[in-house]
């Protein structure tokens, strides 16, 4: 409460700001120090993969650099080798989880993107047809 849009709400909106600016960490931050769960696929020093929460196919996992790039759009010269690594980590599970029929690599970027945690993320979506365009 307070006020017709609510403190809550005010707080809310900064930290989302906040996350988008690169500048607050997000729960991606926690799962990977471990202290928010997820069902972890994968780990090594400059990565994590984990089964998303909200799964949007029969196998949906997410491949996250341990380095809390907020974006792809943010990226630059500098991370190449790790966008290149995180690429490589993305089709290793992928044939690990038996995606042998094909799967979907996808980034969502910003405000048009969809994009809800500002921690730079893969999602690898398979198990089943999926439908092109994307909505
Ligand atoms: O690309 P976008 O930012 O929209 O995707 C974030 C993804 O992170 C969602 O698919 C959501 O289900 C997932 N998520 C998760 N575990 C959390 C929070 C979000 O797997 N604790």
């Amino acid at each position: 409460a307070g006020g017709q849009d609510g403190e809550v709400g005010k707080a809310r909106r900064a930290a989302a700001a906040g996350e988008e600016a690169g500048k607050q960490p997000t729960i991606f931050s926690k799962i990977i120090a471990r202290s928010v769960p997820a069902t972890v696929l994968y780990e090594d020093d400059k990565c994590l993969v984990f089964r998303d929460v909200a799964p949007q196919a029969p196998v949906h996992f997410l491949v996250i650099p341990k380095r809390p790039i907020p974006r792809i759009s943010h990226v630059g010269p500098q991370d190449t080798e790790l966008l290149g690594h995180l690429l490589v980590v993305a089709a290793r599970t992928a044939q690990a989880e038996g995606l042998a029929d094909g799967y979907r690599v996808v980034i969502n970027d910003g405000k048009h993107g969809a994009q809800s945690v500002y921690h730079l993320h893969l999602h690898v979506l398979g198990g089943r047809q999926l439908g092109w365009p994307p909505g």
